[in-house]
């Protein structure tokens, strides 16, 4: 088969599957409204939870970075790319989550790669929780260690798969809440059992932190547990983009030394690190967002229950409607769409096949008629 072969048959294949993917622009920002091809449409399939890529203290001070430092870093941060805006960030988060370091990276995908990638060796496992996110388990899997994959939010299948016997160290991995069920994962037992078996904890946090618990600190601090690694990330609540890992002294200095995508890739702008800052007081100081998305929650679940699809049991901004069938959920979705409502149909592989299912979900800047005119062309939709 040639080069060209190869590439048609898989497009070919991913076509038949109807799971063919594609893109569209939007031609505003990410707020509460998308606009395509000049048609405005209620948006509930943003990450941003708490409206921050529209605030306006971050947005300035977004202008105010890249006039006092430029519009990029000029490097990696081994050579001249890290910037008083990156140590003070990182000292802020370190701060704001009680480790004694932290370390930016330029993306979630980019800092779970790299922190794998650095730590396992061959002899190693990676015990990791079946759901768990693509950059995760691809990296495990690219990893030269053995990749278990335990049953989802499962401690016993979890406790079974490191009582087996094993020469070299065992990573443990999950999610605070996971991106396409909106359940959050029981941190204490895992870390326990965690610790039990002498191994070390990662989890990743992208859409708990800032949106879970006190101060928006996240899954861990709500269940009151310190992984040896946690992964935050920028692209949700932060509405912007970026990553960071805390950690221990000794653990910051390791990445220093051996994470490729710190070492050989251009630091974060310090600009937007300048920003990222300015949405971390956000965060901390202003309550009325978290509260607001918590009502939404609340509002969203008492009527969806009413409807023929099947609710999951999550408590968060990520509200799945299971459908089943990927016809059908994508059929939802254009219909939700024709009445002006932005869903997603995701289907497999990104998740389970009959699964097929419509991803809301829900934020701070969603008024509660926002929701309930989307309850409504639901109703409608599905009667
Ligand atoms: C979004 C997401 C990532 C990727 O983060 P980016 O900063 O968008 O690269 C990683 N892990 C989880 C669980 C995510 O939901």
């Amino acid at each position: 088969m040639t080069w060209q072969q190869r590439i048609d048959s898989a497009l070919e294949q991913r076509r038949a599957s109807g799971s063919f993917r594609t893109r569209l622009a939007n031609q505003q920002g990410s707020g509460r409204h998308l606009v395509q091809d000049g048609k405005r449409y209620l948006n509930f399939s943003s990450n941003d939870y708490l409206g921050i890529s529209q605030h306006g203290k971050v947005i300035t001070a977004w202008q105010h970075g890249a006039e006092i430092y430029g519009v990029g870093s000029g490097g990696s941060g081994h050579v001249t790319g890290y910037n008083e805006a990156h140590q003070q960030f990182e000292a802020q988060l370190a701060d704001w989550l009680g480790y004694p370091r932290a370390l930016l990276f330029i993306s979630g995908f980019a800092a779970n790669q790299a922190v794998i990638a650095a730590l396992v060796e061959k002899p190693d496992r990676i015990v990791a929780d079946k759901l768990s996110h693509a950059s995760l388990l691809e990296a495990a899997m690219h990893s030269p260690a053995q990749l278990r994959r335990f049953a989802h939010n499962d401690v016993v299948s979890l406790q079974n798969l490191l009582a087996q016997p094993i020469d070299g160290q065992q990573l443990v991995v999950t999610e605070g809440i996971f991106s396409m069920d909106g359940d959050a994962a029981p941190l204490a037992d895992i870390a326990q059992t965690t610790r039990n078996a002498n191994g070390l904890l990662m989890v990743d946090d992208a859409h708990g932190i800032g949106v879970i618990g006190e101060e928006g600190r996240g899954s861990c601090y709500q269940q009151h547990i310190k992984p040896d690694l946690l992964v935050v990330t920028f692209g949700k609540a932060f509405g912007a983009s970026g990553a960071a890992v805390l950690c221990s002294e000794s653990m910051a200095d390791y990445l220093l030394q051996f994470a490729r995508h710190l070492i050989y890739s251009t630091a974060m702008p310090p600009a937007q690190a300048y920003a990222l800052s300015a949405a971390l007081n956000v965060i901390r100081g202003d309550d009325s967002r978290r509260s607001q998305l918590n009502a939404n929650i609340a509002r969203f679940r008492a009527g969806a229950s009413q409807l023929p699809l099947k609710l999951m049991a999550s408590q968060t901004a990520i509200q799945p409607l299971i459908v089943g069938e990927n016809e059908a959920a994508v059929s939802l979705a254009s219909t939700l769409r024709e009445r002006g409502f932005w869903l997603t149909a995701i289907r497999p592989p990104t998740v389970p096949q009959g699964t097929a299912r419509l991803r809301v979900t829900l934020t701070g800047s969603h008024t509660f008629e926002d929701i309930d005119r989307l309850l409504e062309a639901m109703y409608d939709a599905t009667r």
